[in-house]
């Protein structure tokens, strides 16, 4: 497959560290590659002004103004994903990804006790292939689920995509709801008969027992990049160059500025990028699976706090020079699942990050694989083991994406039972995919 994975090669990065230490004392990085041409986007024209009139901005503002400004944001008006976009993604590549997530729900709806409803929280669902999958896999288990009732929660904030993975899930075109009180943006009913909802935000959707999934989600939230310096660490910002007419480049602040509150008072690394909104989205779920109920699962590519610089940018299935041609290239930055644990910390428990590889194998993609190949005929077979190669060879995602989890303290300690006095230890069943499915 010529198609690249976000979590993929980090050669711009690496270009960019290179210049970092030398040039910082004239407080100005370069972003790493200069471009072939400068190509003046609506969004650029749109910072150039912002930084004309307000000054420089930080890493995390240009990254959230490039990927979800309402008007030209990146993700908002576009579909990036697949072989005709920017990138790829593990349901994009083989339909078993979704349906080991899918078998996950269910195992941990029936080990925590066969609830008699959960709500399916998505998180950035792309074009809700993912979520097909699962629901597929719900059908197929409808005597497992039959008396369980089940509802599902898109939180999406690109119109464009909202509307695919309506037409997907639905096969409806689902009108827009233009009354700006309401919390839920567009509502339908899945194929399978289930109340689907959109939402722009978290906070907006019901609470109660829910299982939430965020895939390659984290990652595209806004960082704030730190530079250590002999005078302590500074934030990197973008400004204008002075040089270049509609060009943006890296500048350190002079001084410290508020963001670094984030920075860990032990910290080691010289460079160091932190995603409040993303603590801030753990901390959401960690209150709500606390109070309610349920599971969070979150994979994604990145690292346990040991990364320095990670920012970068995909187009066309090529890596892509963050500062040039803004709105036209997606933007990342690989999740710290450290900091996620530490937002989660004292409100739940947490399991992983572990390798896709070995979360997928837990999770009996073999078999499924098996099953599958003996059902199909040329040329679906090679899809199908190509697929498979992609996910889990550890030189593609194999190795690159991680699997982590939130769940209710109870559920990895079990709840004592007050009956069950001679019990010194109450048993739990492990959680699938960060240990083997026990349940078939
Ligand atoms: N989960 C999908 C898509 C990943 S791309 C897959 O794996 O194929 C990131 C997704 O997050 C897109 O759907 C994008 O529109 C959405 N997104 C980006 N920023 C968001 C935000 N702040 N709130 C909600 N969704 C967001």
């Amino acid at each position: 497959m010529s198609v690249l994975v976000r979590g993929g090669s980090g050669r711009l990065c690496a270009a960019a560290r290179e210049v970092i230490p030398c040039l910082w004392s004239g407080k100005c990085f370069s972003s790493g590659r200069e471009p072939a041409e400068n190509q003046v986007t609506p969004m650029l024209r749109h910072l150039v002004y912002k930084i004309k009139a307000t000054g420089p901005i930080t890493v995390a503002e240009y990254m959230k103004e490039v990927l979800t400004n309402p008007a030209k944001g990146y993700y908002v008006h576009r579909d990036m994903l697949g072989e005709k976009g920017d990138f790829i993604t593990s349901p994009e590549i083989s339909q078993i990804f979704g349906e080991l997530l899918g078998i996950w729900f269910i195992s941990e709806w029936m080990a925590t006790g066969k609830n008699a409803a959960f709500q399916l929280v998505e998180l950035g669902p792309g074009k809700g292939t993912l979520a097909g999958d699962i629901l597929r896999v719900f059908s197929q288990l409808g005597s497992v689920l039959k008396t369980c009732d089940i509802s599902i929660h898109m939180v999406e904030v690109s119109e464009k995509l909202s509307e695919i993975q309506a037409l997907t899930l639905t096969e409806e075109k689902i009108p827009l709801e233009r009354n700006a009180g309401s919390s839920v943006y567009m509502k339908g009913v899945t194929k399978s008969g289930i109340p689907i909802s959109w939402y722009r935000d978290l906070h907006d959707v019901p609470k109660g027992y829910s299982f939430y999934l965020a895939h390659e989600f984290f990652d595209v939230l806004p960082v704030h990049k730190f530079q250590k310096t002999p005078q302590g660490w500074r934030e990197v910002f973008i400004d204008i160059d002075p040089q270049v007419s509609d060009k943006l480049r890296f500048v350190l602040a002079p001084c410290v500025t508020p963001a670094e509150v984030f920075i860990q008072r032990d910290e080691i690394r010289d460079h160091v990028e932190v995603c409040p909104e993303a603590g801030v989205i753990i901390q959401e779920l960690s209150q709500r699976i606390a109070l309610t109920g349920g599971a969070a699962l979150i994979a994604d590519y990145g690292h346990d706090g040991t990364k320095t610089d990670t920012f970068r940018g995909f187009c066309g299935h090529k890596l892509h020079d963050v500062l040039t041609a803004p709105g036209t290239a997606d933007l990342t930055a690989d999740v710290d699942f450290s900091y996620l644990r530490r937002m989660a910390e004292g409100q739940v428990a947490s399991l992983g990050p572990i390798k896709q590889q070995t979360f997928l194998k837990n999770m009996g993609i073999d078999v499924r694989l098996k099953v599958l190949l003996d059902k199909s005929d040329e040329p679906a077979r090679q899809q199908l083991l190509q697929g498979y190669d992609m996910l889990m060879n550890p030189k593609k995602m194999g190795e690159r994406f991680n699997f982590f989890a939130l769940l209710p303290h109870q559920r990895l300690h079990g709840r004592s039972h007050p009956m069950n006095t001679c019990q010194s230890k109450p048993s739990v069943s492990p959680v699938a995919g960060f240990g083997e499915l026990a349940w078939r």
